[in-house]
């Protein structure tokens, strides 16, 4: 079994590699470690090789890992389905939120995000392969949506994130990257970030201008278990 530091070059290889393979800088995809179900001591080792930015999904575990870890100077992220109930707590408590699809959560983060703090960044999560029971607004939802939460005071929209129908056809995975970042185009803000590509599909996903991966098993091992 390897190590999560090993683990973690070789994604690191992988990220260099498809930036290259696209004329990108590498220093503009961000490493975003996804430490669900996995326990503090694994983010320890992950901090200790050099990483800096956590996607958790789930609100009490990521609340229980940021008490244990509040020595270290981490970045949050918050990247699970939010409900309204949630959202205090999130405000409070992450610098990054990928999962947002609605505007009444974006209103909530914007008015419960603590004055001492920057501006939350945001992105707005869309379903791109148009499966019922996916999280993420609808495409043809995107563009008020986006509008509507420019202008909320409290948060910073960055961008947009997606989760695609899993694949192992790399056409698949193109086009439905491909589409994330037309739609983003298709905005005329000026958005800065694409969250999107995981542990089995970075590649593609860098290949067509992700920003953030998210990336769990190819760092931490399988999980054993899950929430839901
Ligand atoms: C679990 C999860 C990931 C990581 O997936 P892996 O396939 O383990 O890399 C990325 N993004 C989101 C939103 C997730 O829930």
């Amino acid at each position: 079994m390897s190590t999560i530091a090993e683990n973690i070059a070789k994604v690191g290889v992988r990220i260099r590699e498809a930036a290259q393979a696209s004329q990108r800088d590498c220093a503009t995809v961000g490493l975003l470690a996804v430490s669900k179900t996995k326990p503090a001591a694994a983010i320890r080792q992950a901090f200790a090789a050099g990483v800096r930015d956590f996607g958790e999904n789930y609100l009490q575990e990521a609340l229980e890992k940021q008490r244990e870890l509040g020595d270290l100077p981490l970045i949050w992220h918050f990247i699970g389905p939010i409900q309204s109930n949630k959202t205090k707590a999130i405000a409070e408590h992450f610098a990054w939120v990928h999962s947002v699809d609605r505007l009444k959560i974006a209103q909530r983060l914007s008015d419960q995000r603590p004055a001492h703090l920057p501006a939350l960044n945001i992105c707005l999560q869309v379903n791109v392969s148009g499966e019922p029971s996916k999280s993420g607004c609808n495409p043809d939802e995107l563009p008020a949506l986006a509008q509507a939460v420019t202008q909320l005071p409290n948060i910073r929209l960055r961008g947009l994130m997606t989760i695609p129908e899993p694949t192992d056809d790399l056409a698949c995975q193109h086009a439905a990257f491909a589409r994330l970042r037309e739609l983003q185009d298709g905005l005329g803000l000026s958005l800065d970030s694409l969250s999107m590509g995981m542990s089995h599909d970075l590649e593609a996903a860098i290949a067509e201008g992700a920003t953030w991966v998210r990336i769990g098993t190819a760092l931490f091992g399988a999980r054993e278990y899950s929430h839901n």
